[in-house]
């Protein structure tokens, strides 16, 4: 920060839209409930896999309405505990969108895989479900949707696709804990659904993920793999009423949650309704704020359900600027506000150019959203005033440099 505000020192005297302090994109909000919760783990002197995370399991499967809800050390391990538990592997094929993070497509290759890549909608940088239909063949054998933003995707539309060849259908839902599609609990739809618990998401254990499903045979598969493919969890071995001997049944990962991070998972799950209510209160004040500004596009609200709103994703008009979307996030934070870009696609990146065989120019509807989007600030603790600091400034860097 003292870095930016040296560099910036010109921009300090000249705008009058400056923040006086930083705002930044994201901050996680931790009260004394998780503090106190993780000092008591820390006392208990049981840090790994433990009591803790059953707790976890249990309070998110209830708080969504999922038959089995297990614990991991990151949505990334969830997804790739997902994929090689349905046995997907080399000569398998998996359909998913180049517009996420590279987990999604990564662990989609750690199985040995192929990596079906279909772009997105042109309204939304969801999957489009016409395109995955087209690229079905028989070697397909999951569809990993990604509801970006927290916007549900068109899951029907998956599921009858899926349905219809014996796919499976593995959700990264990464961004949406607290979404809904069609009156249902996005973790309750496909076969199996993953959330991220990593500290920049709507709900944080620091790091982790929980993967939902009514599938009690895949839960029971992910809980052994998740710590080795042994027939027990360690836990249960080394307390009084376990014994020692366990066997490992095939071969695992090491992919636990620990009962330091389901300790604050705990208490952020309770808080899940308070910070979506701070988060629609932020996203109603920016919408109506930013409405009918010249230059630029609010994000639409969820057609098929309701959002989590993990992001509020603006796009510029380029056409009707003088300066690119590279100086307007230049802008924002010579005023001391912090922004990030969601998602670079996958056909952006060299090493799925190089693996895949894909090119910037492979997938136009996902790359025209990428290059005009920006993510606002929203956390929970953010005030109107934050939100309205932001307008302030964006709208005066939007007019002086209009054309
Ligand atoms: C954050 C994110 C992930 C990875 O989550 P981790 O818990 O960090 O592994 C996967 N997919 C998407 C879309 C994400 O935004």
């Amino acid at each position: 920060m003292t870095t930016a505000r040296s560099q910036n020192s010109a921009a300090v005297v000249e705008s009058p839209t400056r923040l006086e302090e930083f705002l930044p994109f994201h901050k996680p909000f931790l009260g004394d409930a998780e503090i106190d919760e993780v000092v008591d783990t820390l006392r208990s002197g049981w840090l790994t896999l433990g009591p803790k995370t059953a707790e976890l399991e249990k309070k998110f499967a209830t708080a969504l309405g999922a038959k089995e809800a297990v614990a991991v050390s990151s949505c990334t391990a969830g997804l790739h505990l997902a994929l090689a538990s349905f046995g997907i592997g080399p000569g398998d094929e998996v359909i998913t969108t180049p517009y996420t993070f590279t987990a999604t497509a990564a662990v989609i290759l750690h199985t040995g895989a192929t990596v079906v890549l279909v772009d997105t909608r042109e309204d939304y940088p969801n999957i489009d479900p016409e395109l995955v239909a087209a690229k079905l063949t028989p070697r397909t054998k999951a569809i990993v949707p990604v509801h970006f933003a927290g916007v549900p995707c068109d899951m029907d539309a998956l599921m009858d696709i899926a349905g219809g060849c014996g796919a499976r259908i593995i959700e990264d839902a990464a961004h949406a804990l607290r979404s809904t599609y069609r009156g249902r609990n996005i973790g309750t739809i496909g076969d199996a659904t993953v959330f991220s618990l990593y500290a920049g998401k709507n709900i944080t254990a620091g790091e982790g993920g929980v993967l939902t499903t009514d599938d009690s045979e895949l839960a029971e598969t992910v809980r052994r793999r998740r710590l080795h493919g042994i027939s027990r969890d360690a836990w249960k071995r080394y307390s009084a009423e376990g014994s020692w001997y366990y066997e490992v049944t095939e071969l695992g990962y090491k992919y636990n949650m620990t009962d330091i991070n389901a300790a604050i998972a705990l208490h952020q799950l309770d808080r899940v309704e308070s910070f979506h209510e701070n988060r629609l209160r932020l996203v109603a004040l920016y919408s109506e704020l930013l409405e009918g500004v010249p230059g630029l596009a609010v994000p639409p609200e969820a057609s098929d359900g309701e959002s989590s709103w993990h992001l509020y994703v603006v796009h510029i008009d380029e056409e009707s600027l003088s300066c690119s979307r590279g100086d307007v996030i230049e802008m924002l934070k010579a005023d001391n506000i912090g922004t990030s870009v969601h998602f670079i696609p996958l056909h952006h990146h060299p090493f799925y150019q190089e693996r895949l065989g894909c090119s910037r120019a492979d997938f136009p509807n996902a790359s025209r959203h990428y290059g005009t989007a920006i993510s606002l600030p929203l956390f929970p603790t953010m005030s109107d005033d934050d939100v309205r600091g932001v307008v302030r400034s964006l709208t005066r860097i939007l007019e002086e440099n209009s054309r």
